[in-house]
């Protein structure tokens, strides 16, 4: 029913087992729902009170969940930072949660002494981890008492205790407001799609600020399974880590799955434990799927999800991954997982669409976020008044009910009355052997309003020829969308999850002008 229940439960069950391990060290069940509880009382030693949030700026590392958990005691909210974030950017998301508490890592610690005067409603900042680290100490000095438990907050179903923030390519982060009930609505239908128990260990390889860290980790801890947790998603360790550790279930983000495919030997490592490895939050190359599917067969587990809905909300599994007979479902998301709806409609009317048709996800579960806090106008309009939340993304759904996630709406390219989908495009110069990476933007256009410019990376050793590259497009794509240009670069700006910020790829072609969005 809420989270402080199932931890309580794993405690009861099988206190000695390991509940997470990391760097070497172990967290038994024990240990953890005891640790968890130390924290929640510090916290309401504190003076935090329900509704309160803190603050954790780190790398991965227990602690963090630590926080979490027992946030979801005291009826308190985690926001947790993303770590590479600029120090504007920074501040920007510590204020707008108006944390009291700030848990910082030793990489942060300088850069947080340096912020200190502009944040204003941070009362204390505590070190963890390092050699001046705090948090133990903090830990320590709070003995759980039974007392306090007692009148202990109650949490609700609807409460918030982690808020996580969206990635901000399209805009300024919104802190979305995360619930028992949909995090565990979201672990419940997520577990069965996995064939994911106690028996289980779960890499955690993405930062805990982004879903595929957070949720995929309440997901092991819903199920009393090993989390087996990274400091940061570094390729060559979590390939080392997959065969070391006997991981059974991991989720991976394409831009690293594409670097781990890369390491030189990973064919030669054992895999066998492996039952699902869950890839998604961006677009799926072909030739890093062509890879990843040689390396990994078997268990490749496509997800679409975003922050709002708590994680997944449709999945390809691993017999559409290697089925001949249905090859043209390796570019589609698969169907909805167990307890969500998704439909494809009209973005302007708010209609369904035709089967087929190009459209806006929608999509419609128990488990979306409460709201994103403190902006009940962006709720209001990304939420319907029946439960739909727009995703922002395009897509259509084919005959079969399966999801096809095109673009960002926003990322669409108007061209002359046309809608062009860059996706296409991308997935059609993904397949060119001169080149590595690639995204296609919309630039201004004095005839068109807007035209496809594609932005590559080459392939290492190899010359970008625009030429042969226009006649590659030519001779897979109706003329229009073809890219009318090409820059080559040496690298993509990409977020941590290995989205592109296509925002910033377009801005220095849109000086001056505003762009049309659907
Ligand atoms: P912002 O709205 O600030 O840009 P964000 O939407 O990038 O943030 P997330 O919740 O991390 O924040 O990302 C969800 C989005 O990621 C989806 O809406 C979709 O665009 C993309 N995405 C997720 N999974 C997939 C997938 N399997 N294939 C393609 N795109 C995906």
């Amino acid at each position: 029913t809420d989270c402080t229940a199932i931890l309580a439960s794993w405690e009861a069950q099988r206190p000695d087992a390991i509940a997470i391990a990391f760097g070497g060290s172990t967290w038994t069940w024990a240990e953890l729902a005891g640790r968890v509880r130390r924290n929640a009382a510090a916290q309401r030693a504190a003076g935090l009170i329900p509704g309160d949030r803190i603050a954790v700026l780190d790398l991965n590392h227990p602690s963090c969940l630590e926080l979490t958990l027992a946030c979801a005691q005291v009826g308190t909210a985690n926001a947790v930072v993303n770590f590479r974030l600029a120090p504007p950017e920074i501040v920007y998301v510590i204020n707008d949660a108006r944390a009291r508490i700030l848990f910082v890592g030793p990489e942060f610690a300088g850069i947080v002494e340096k912020l200190r005067e502009e944040l204003p409603t941070v009362e204390r900042v505590i070190r963890i981890g390092g050699a001046d680290d705090e948090y133990e100490a903090w830990l320590a000095a709070h003995e759980p008492d039974a007392d306090a438990d007692a009148e202990a907050h109650r949490a609700t179903p609807d409460d918030c205790f982690v808020q996580l923030y969206t990635s901000g390519t399209t805009g300024f982060p919104k802190g979305t407001m995360l619930t028992h009930r949909g995090m565990l609505a979201h672990a419940r239908n997520s577990a069965i799609d996995m064939d994911l128990g106690p028996d289980a260990r779960v890499q955690v390889a993405m930062p805990l600020f982004h879903v595929g860290g957070t949720s995929f980790a309440l997901l092991g801890i819903s199920v009393g399974a090993r989390l087996v947790m990274m400091r940061l998603p570094d390729p060559a360790a979590a390939l080392e880590m997959l065969e070391a550790e006997r991981i059974t279930h991991t989720f991976l983000v394409p831009a690293l799955l594409a670097a781990m495919t890369k390491i030189p030997g990973a064919a030669e490592r054992d895999y066998s434990a492996l039952k699902a490895l869950s890839y998604g939050a961006s677009p799926m190359p072909l030739p890093v799927m062509r890879a990843s599917l040689a390396l990994f067969p078997g268990v490749m587990r496509q997800v679409y999800g975003m922050t709002e809905q708590s994680g997944a909300v449709s999945t390809l599994g691993p017999a559409d991954h290697s089925d001949p007979a249905v090859a043209h479902r390796l570019v589609s998301a698969g169907t909805p997982v167990r307890g969500v709806e998704i439909k494809i409609c009209d973005p302007g009317s708010g209609e369904p669409v035709p089967t087929g048709a190009p459209g806006e996800i929608w999509v419609r579960s128990e488990q979306v976020m409460g709201g994103y806090w403190g902006k009940p106008e962006a709720t209001a309009a990304a939420i319907t008044p029946d439960g739909w939340l727009r995703s922002g993304d395009g897509g259509h759904m084919d005959a079969d009910g399966y999801i096809y996630v095109t673009d960002r709406i926003k990322d669409m390219i108007i061209s002359g009355g046309e809608n062009i989908y860059p996706a296409e495009i991308e997935r059609v110069l993904a397949e060119h052997p001169s080149i590595d990476d690639v995204a296609v933007i919309g630039v201004s256009d004095e005839k068109w309003g807007e035209v496809p410019k594609a932005v590559v990376v080459a392939a290492p050793g190899t010359i970008v020829d625009t030429q042969q590259m226009l006649a590659w497009c030519r001779e897979r794509l109706a003329s229009f969308k073809c890219p009318k240009s090409f820059d080559v670069v040496t690298a993509l700006p990409r977020n941590p999850t290995g989205k592109i910020l296509k925002k910033d790829l377009r801005k220095p072609y849109w000086e001056g002008r505003e762009r049309q969005v659907v």
